[in-house]
């Protein structure tokens, strides 16, 4: 399979192909040919031709249809979408299939959202009639990462079409090939050629000229908090918005009067699922002392019978890493916490053979100052320790720069009411191992990013407000 970049209705332009890796072979599985700057002009040129020269003006219904014929060729092409995630990423194929499906539903809900992105009228202090509109913005960009390709793409690309706007999306270097076939079905499905051009390339050149670029009113990005820095600082330039999601280091936090054993069961999840490369990756587990014993034994025999193997077996849970740099991180955080004397109860090891496979870990004994406690390790790795005091733990829970996400596992409604409030975070999930739904704004407090993606939240935040007063 040989791509090129999606411009103006048609693959278009792209540099020297280069080789895109499936994780669980180490082979490579297609080739793309990255978009060159000059790619990078045209296609802001002609989504700026296409919003104004139809894609602005459309009727909220149409955009509606477009939209949902956008979910309908989504779910037709989803056995091939889901085959393509699987092997450009590595994720089991049953992840692959449940996150086209999600996908298909970001659609479908941005298209019966078009006509509830409604204004107001304010009654202000003179005579006559106020009201507002929200507009789109024109030309935008999405910058997305690889753990989700496809379906960090649709929550970025639908409620920003749904809003008017015409997208220039970026995939990740390593994941181009769901975006792609977005960009051909979208077409295909009746968007009109240049409102969703697809740029595969480098972060680092074409990533800077996209964010940086004249035409572009706003960047919309998922990623690492570095990066995130780095597109709020060039979109300053030119006051350019952004909404940023970033990285995570979250608590999953059990306390004593829990369902102890569906917290140890379903905790697995709520850090290990793609293989730990979540930015909402329950990461720190904070565990009442007087259930510490029974929650870790629990946790790390469900752990263990994680199935980690071929992700296009059907009974495959955990698959490969992204790659064999993003592995060697993980492994890197194991070591130093072993050479500090910390117990690595379960997993951390290669199996034989081709693929870049790490069991999942879980580290016991660890202070609040290791950095594979504090850290973002983006991997399959684990840290629990026990807690006394629900007013120590916040204050710990709460020491780190990251605020995306947090489960708290307790009967008591009272208690996890409270936690929750206090708890410093975008989102949080209680008796639950996770807390995304399509629904409802998701993101970060802190350096966990700004903005939101998903909800009604995020439709708003692809547009602007006008305020408009009409005098008696
Ligand atoms: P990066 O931040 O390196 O990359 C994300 C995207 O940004 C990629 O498309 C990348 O392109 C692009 N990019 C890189 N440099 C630039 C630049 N200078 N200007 C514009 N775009 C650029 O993150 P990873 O993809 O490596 O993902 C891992 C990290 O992302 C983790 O820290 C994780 O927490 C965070 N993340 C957060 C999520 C959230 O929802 N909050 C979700 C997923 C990940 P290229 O691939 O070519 O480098």
């Amino acid at each position: 399979m040989s791509e090129k970049p999606w411009i103006n209705g048609a693959p278009a332009g792209g540099g020297k192909p280069e080789p895109v890796l499936n994780p669980a072979t180490e082979q490579p599985c297609a080739e793309v040919a990255p978009a060159t700057l000059a790619d990078l002009d045209a296609a802001a040129a002609g989504a700026l031709a296409a919003w104004t020269g139809g894609w602005r003006e459309l009727a909220p219904g149409k955009r509606t249809d477009a939209l949902f014929a956008v979910a309908r060729a989504l779910r037709e092409g989803a056995d091939e979408l889901a085959g393509l995630e699987s092997a450009n990423t590595g994720k089991p194929m049953g992840d692959a299939v449940d996150e086209v499906d999600m996908a298909a539903r970001t659609f479908e809900y941005y298209a019966g959202a078009v006509t509830r992105l409604t204004g107001q009228t304010i009654p202000v202090g003179k005579a006559g009639l106020d009201f507002t509109l929200r507009q789109p913005l024109g030309v935008v960009a999405a910058i997305v990462p690889w753990n989700y390709p496809l379906l960090i793409a649709c929550w970025k690309v639908a409620p920003a079409l749904a809003a008017g706007n015409a997208v220039l999306l970026k995939p990740a270097s390593l994941t181009p090939l769901t975006a792609l076939r977005l960009g051909a079905l979208a077409h295909a499905a009746g968007i009109p050629a240049g409102v969703l051009q697809v740029l595969p390339g480098p972060g680092s050149s074409l990533g800077d000229a996209l964010v940086g670029h004249p035409l572009v009113r706003k960047v919309g990005f998922t990623g690492s908090t570095e990066v995130g820095a780095r597109i709020m600082a060039l979109a300053a330039k030119d006051i350019k918005r952004v909404s940023l999601e970033l990285g995570g280091k979250s608590p999953n936090i059990v306390f004593a009067d829990a369902d102890v054993e569906l917290a140890a069961a379903k905790s697995p999840l709520s850090v290990f699922s793609n293989t730990g490369q979540d930015c909402c990756a329950r990461s720190r587990v904070f565990v009442e002392r007087k259930v510490y014993d029974r929650f870790l034994s629990a946790f790390v025999a469900a752990t263990a019978k994680l199935k980690v193997g071929d992700p296009a077996l059907r009974e495959t849970e955990v698959g490969p890493l992204i790659s064999a740099r993003q592995r060697e991180v993980s492994e890197r955080f194991l070591d130093e916490a072993k050479r500090a004397g910390r117990t690595v109860a379960c997993g951390g090891s290669r199996p034989a053979g081709r693929g870049f496979y790490l069991s999942p870990a879980i580290v016991t004994g660890t202070e609040p100052g290791d950095r594979v406690w504090r850290e973002e390790v983006f991997g399959p790795v684990a840290c629990v320790r026990p807690f006394d005091d629900e007013e120590a733990m916040l204050a710990e829970a709460n020491d780190t720069p990251y605020g995306l996400s947090a489960s708290v596992w307790t009967r008591d409604l009272s208690r996890a009411l409270r936690v929750a409030k206090r708890i410093e975070s975008g989102v949080v999930s209680i008796n639950s191992h996770s807390s995304v739904h399509l629904e409802a704004p998701f993101g970060g407090f802190k350096q966990s990013g700004i903005g939101r993606d998903l909800g009604m939240d995020a439709l708003a935040s692809w547009t602007e407000v006008k305020n408009v007063y009409v005098a008696p």
